[in-house]
Formats: structure tokens, C-alpha cells, sequence
């Protein structure tokens, strides 16, 4: 696309040299604000109270800060159901799509890893502990196996989503777009508006991160006020939250201006007070008017009043955080990744009140760059925040296995001990990771995760056989979280479809399935939906990759879908039951019977 003119609203009184204090995490343990009052709600999306959540494990994550999602992600993992980890996968050929979505059968639940039954003897560690003393009088030895393998990893933390690599390998194409345009920020001029795409673990985060960070380092070294500031928008998810957290981020920011130039009046003051002359280079003609000054400092200081995360109205929000970004000159970029779960969950008020603001701001200018996992999302947009928001479109394509590989192995670089993996090992990820969409978030998490398993199989070196055990995890991991998330309803469809796969049936079809799903409601005292919308239910599992539903047609009598289940039904059935609706359901069998009965 042609580089843009860019109105111009340059002028150089530096009120630069504040800091900016990086990626902001919201606290999202605060309550929902109020209604919106505002009246321009778009509905993003017909079936918005179903939708059912993304997959994406790590989406939650900001750099640098693990949040909350992350560390939920963790302590599954953590807690996890052991995968065997002692050579339970027979699969030799490479990855096919079938065993990417086939978890391995012989994968157990309930088992832990059995660290200690490895049949290898560990008792009289061969390695230094430096600095680890075991105390054989007091301890049970319930670390010693564990600790006295060599490590495999020399730096984990490498591996997980909340580090930030230095270097971005097949990337520089979309890094450069972003730089071009981002650049008239460093001239005082607005930066068009920039639209990024591009499924998840395309880069688009970490890229985003990378150019912001330069692009605030250099403007401190070229004392111009630009700011960027990063919301994600899948934890920061309404209007009011957005308002509110870029609100009191840039009242903190004034505060600090506002202090800087007091500390540094009030010093001057002093001078003066001893020598008339002190004032003769500055700003100021007489001491009444530094006075003035000190005065009306302090009275923006007091004024300035932060917005509470819930209980305005949302113009008063939207004001204080004009108010806030316009109290100096600066250009401010406004990253809002994840863009399209603020679109879906609170529709394009946010948007369309923030592109609008350049044309009432008199000092500052902002620029919005918004990130987006879903391709289609402008579609929900009301036209004229599509077409300001779209002035410049970035498409982050997915990774190949090659390019997976490049990246993979410079994170191994630094994350393993030296030979700790076969030479497979890195090709076998990327290759699982390039059917997934060509997703760089999922090859670091098979890596991790082989390295994780060979670990605590005690292996000396990760192997094929991690990997592919590393794949069964994360994708019953996955199954796990989608399921668990899953609305009711969708969790009642789904038990009705394991109930007849569990009782032999094949080729289920949606009347039976609606047959059972209205049993099992009435059971539960849940509302009975139509059988339209169980159908719609049923597209909705199938698009999740939990059943796999064909259309048949039956002839005269019209078409229906015929379906299975595509995940485990142990462990599906298990994270149905832990609901605690679900869980109500005493015994479902005769719900089953009834309808051989019938
Ligand atoms: P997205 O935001 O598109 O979902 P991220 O930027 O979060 O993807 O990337 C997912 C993971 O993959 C992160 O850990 C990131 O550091 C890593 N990653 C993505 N692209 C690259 C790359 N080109 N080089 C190195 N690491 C990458
Ligand atoms: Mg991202």
C-alpha cells in the first residue's frame, strides 16, 4: 500500500523524558462496569451468548508479565494428567492430520508421571548439585531422582510465550511496514491508523512489542513526546475498561510530568528568592508569575482524579481520558491487540469513539493499531471505523515448517543444554506446528512441553518419542480447556453425544441426539432449546473439532447431520461431569434406554 500523507501538527516543545512504564496488565478481578448507556451497541455477532472460547492457550499473556490465563495454563500443566511418559507412543511415521487430532488412547487421565519407576537407579547422584545440600538424615528423598538427573533445559523460561525474543526471524517484511508508518510519530505527525492480521502464533504480538519498544526508545533519545501504550483487549474486553485504563495511565503519566515541573519551579523559586537575576532566562518575566504557575500545577495535580475500574457513566470515562491524553503535546499509538474480542464481546463503540478524537484534540494526537486473530472481524464494523481503522492493513501469513524451524532453533539455542535434543526433535515440532496453522505459539509449547516430559522421564535427551507424546498432551490439554469452557447448553448437546457413542450407536444423528438433549434438560431443570438451535449447537462442536458432523440427505425426507465424537470420550465425559449442573445427572442410562425403547 502507498505511504499515507500524514496531517501535520508538529511542534516541538519537548515535554518529553517521562516514563513510560510498559505493557499494563489490567486487573481483571474487578466487576463489570454498567450497562453501556450508550446506544450505538453493534451485536457483533448473532450468537454471541454461545460462542464458545477460543482455543488458544496462551492468548492472556502479555509480554514480559505472565497473567492470569498464562499461569491457569501452567498450573494444568503442572497438575496435569500424566501423559505416559515412558514410551507409551508407537507412532513412527511423521505427523499426519489424523494424529494430530487423535489423542493417543493409551494416554491416562488419572495417572501421574511415574518418576521413580524408570528402572533406573538414582540413588547415588553422578552430578554436582552445587550448592545442594541433601540432608540424607532428614529427608525422604522424595527429590532426589528428580534432582539428580542432568538438565535438559538451560533456560526454560526461553520456551514460554512471555518472553520477548530479541530477534524475529521471517518477520522483517511486516516489522518494516509497521516501522514506516509508525515513524511520523518520531516527527510529531499522526501515524495512519494500522490494521494487523493474522491467525494466532503468527507473530503479531511479539512483533508489535518489538517495533513499540524501538519506537519509544527512540523517541527518549530524540527527546520527542510519542508513547505507545498496549491494551490487550482479551483481558481488557469493554469500553468502560479500555477508557478507564488509558485514563489513569496517562493521569499517572501527568502526575509525573506534573511533579517534574513543579520539583523543577520550585527550585528556580528559591533561586530567585536570593537573586532576581535567576529568572532572567526563562519563561517567566516576574515572580508573580512563576507563582501563577507553581499554583496551577498544583491545581491540575488535585484535579486530575482517577477513574474507578467500575461505576461512572462512560462519557465521564471517556472524557477524564481526553481530558488526561490532551494535557501536553504527544503522539500516541494505542496498541489494542486481540482487537476482535473487544469487537465480539462489547462491539465497535470503543473504536468509533476513539478514532474519532483527533479531530477534538488540541495538543495530543493518537493513532490506533489494532491487532486481530480473526480475518473477518472488520466485517462486524460499522463502515466508517472499518475505514479508519483499516488506512494501513498488515497480514501476518502463517509460518511454514521451514520458517518454524528457523525460529524454533534459535530459541533451543539458548533454552537447551548443548546436544540435549535429536536432531529430529526440531523438525518433527515444526512439522506438528505448521498443520496447526503454522502456529509458532504451538511449536515453542511442543518443545517445551517434549523437553518438560523428557525431564521428568529422566530421558539425558529429548527425543522423537517426546515430541509425539508432547502433541497428545497439548491436544488433550486442549480438548480438556474447550470442553470445560464450553456454555450448558453446548455442554448438554455434547453429553447427549457421548450417552449414544457410549451406548454403541454410530452415525448419530441430530434427532436422536435432541432426543436425549431434552432428557437430559428436564433432568437438570434446564430450558429446552429447539431443535434448530441444538443443530446450530452441534456446528458450533463441530467447528471446535469436538464432533466431526456430515450432512447426510435422506431422500424425500430432507437432510440431517450425522456425527461422532472426535476427542477422547474418558476424558471428555469426566470434564462434562465436573460441571456442576452436569454433575446433577445421577445416572444417565435410562435416558439411553428410553430411546432404544421408543
Ligand atoms: P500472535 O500474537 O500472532 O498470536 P505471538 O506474537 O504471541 O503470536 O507469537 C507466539 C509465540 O511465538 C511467542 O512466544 C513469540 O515469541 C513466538 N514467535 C512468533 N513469531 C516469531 C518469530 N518470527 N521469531 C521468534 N519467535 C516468534
Ligand atoms: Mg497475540
Amino acid at each position: 500500500m502507498d505511504e499515507t500523507e500524514h496531517t501535520s501538527q508538529a511542534d516541538d516543545s519537548g515535554d518529553s523524558g517521562e516514563e513510560t512504564d510498559g505493557p499494563h496488565v489490567t486487573d481483571d478481578g474487578v466487576d463489570d462496569p454498567p450497562p453501556d448507556p450508550s446506544n450505538r451497541a453493534v451485536e457483533a455477532n448473532g450468537s454471541d451468548a454461545d460462542k464458545a472460547p477460543t482455543s488458544d492457550h496462551d492468548a492472556g499473556v502479555v509480554d514480559g508479565q505472565a497473567s492470569v490465563a498464562d499461569q491457569g495454563v501452567d498450573a494444568t500443566q503442572q497438575s496435569e494428567a500424566g501423559v505416559g511418559t515412558d514410551g507409551s507412543s508407537t507412532a513412527a511415521e511423521g505427523p499426519t492430520a489424523d494424529e494430530a487430532a487423535t489423542p493417543d488412547p493409551d494416554v491416562d487421565a488419572d495417572t501421574d508421571v511415574n518418576v521413580g519407576s524408570g528402572g533406573r537407579d538414582r540413588s547415588s547422584p553422578d552430578v554436582d548439585l552445587d550448592g545442594v545440600v541433601l540432608d540424607d538424615d532428614d529427608s525422604q528423598g522424595l527429590f532426589d531422582d528428580l534432582l539428580s538427573g542432568e538438565p535438559i533445559f538451560e533456560n526454560k523460561e526461553v520456551l514460554r510465550p512471555s518472553y520477548t525474543p530479541h530477534e524475529l526471524p521471517h518477520r522483517n517484511d511486516q516489522i518494516n511496514r509497521m516501522a514506516t508508518i509508525l515513524v511520523s510519530a518520531l516527527r510529531g505527525e499522526t501515524p495512519s491508523n494500522i490494521l494487523i492480521y493474522g491467525k494466532t502464533g503468527t507473530g503479531k504480538t511479539a512483533s508489535a512489542k518489538f517495533v513499540s519498544q524501538e519506537l519509544e526508545s527512540t523517541s527518549q533519545k530524540y527527546d520527542v513526546p510519542c508513547e505507545v501504550e498496549y491494551i490487550n483487549c482479551e483481558v481488557t474486553d469493554t469500553q468502560y475498561r479500555v477508557l478507564a485504563q488509558l485514563a489513569n495511565t496517562f493521569i499517572e503519566k501527568n502526575q509525573q510530568v506534573i511533579a517534574d515541573r513543579l520539583d523543577d519551579h520550585r527550585a528556580l523559586r528559591s533561586d530567585a528568592a536570593d537573586d532576581s537575576d535567576a529568572l532572567a532566562a526563562t519563561e517567566f518575566a516576574t515572580l508573580d508569575e512563576l507563582d501563577a504557575r507553581i499554583e496551577q500545577l498544583e491545581a491540575d495535580a488535585a484535579e486530575m482524579e482517577e477513574v474507578p475500574m467500575t461505576g461512572w457513566p462512560t462519557d465521564r470515562v471517556y472524557s477524564t481520558f481526553f481530558e488526561a491524553v490532551d494535557y501536553h503535546e504527544r503522539v500516541v499509538v494505542i496498541m489494542l491487540d486481540e482487537i476482535d474480542k473487544l469487537v465480539e464481546k462489547s462491539g465497535d463503540d470503543t473504536l468509533y469513539n476513539l478514532s474519532r478524537m483527533n479531530s477534538e484534540l488540541t495538543r495530543s494526537r493518537i493513532s490506533i493499531m489494532g491487532i486481530s486473530n480473526d480475518l473477518k472481524f472488520t466485517d462486524f464494523l460499522d463502515p466508517r471505523v472499518k475505514s479508519s481503522l483499516g488506512e494501513e492493513e498488515i497480514v501476518f501469513p502463517p509460518y511454514d515448517a521451514n520458517q518454524l524451524r528457523d525460529i524454533l532453533q534459535h530459541r533451543a539455542d539458548i533454552a537447551f543444554k548443548h546436544e540435549a535434543l535429536t536432531d529430529d526433535v526440531i523438525p518433527l515440532c515444526a512439522a506438528f506446528a505448521a498443520q496447526e496453522h503454522g502456529d509458532a505459539r504451538r511449536a515453542l509449547d511442543l518443545l517445551r512441553t517434549a523437553g518438560e516430559l523428557a525431564e521428568r522421564s529422566q530421558a539425558e535427551i529429548v527425543a522423537e518419542k517426546h515430541v509425539r507424546q508432547a502433541q497428545d498432551k497439548i491436544e488433550l490439554d486442549r480438548v480438556v480447556e474447550v470442553v470445560r469452557t464450553l456454555p450448558t447448553q453446548s455442554k448438554i448437546v455434547l453429553f447427549a453425544v457421548i450417552l449414544l457413542e457410549k451406548n454403541g450407536v454410530h452415525n448419530i444423528n441430530t434427532g436422536e441426539v435432541f432426543n436425549i438433549y431434552k432428557r437430559l434438560c428436564e433432568e437438570i431443570d434446564a430450558d429446552v432449546l429447539t431443535q434448530r438451535r441444538v443443530t446450530d449447537l452441534i456446528s458450533e462442536l463441530d467447528m471446535l473439532g469436538i464432533v466431526n458432523a456430515v450432512v447426510v440427505s435422506k431422500g424425500r425426507y430432507g437432510r440431517t447431520k450425522e456425527m461422532g465424537l472426535s476427542v477422547p470420550v474418558e476424558e471428555t465425559e469426566a470434564v462434562l461431569l465436573s460441571d456442576s449442573r452436569l454433575g446433577d445427572i445421577e445416572n444417565a442410562q435410562p435416558f439411553v434406554q428410553a430411546r432404544f425403547d421408543n
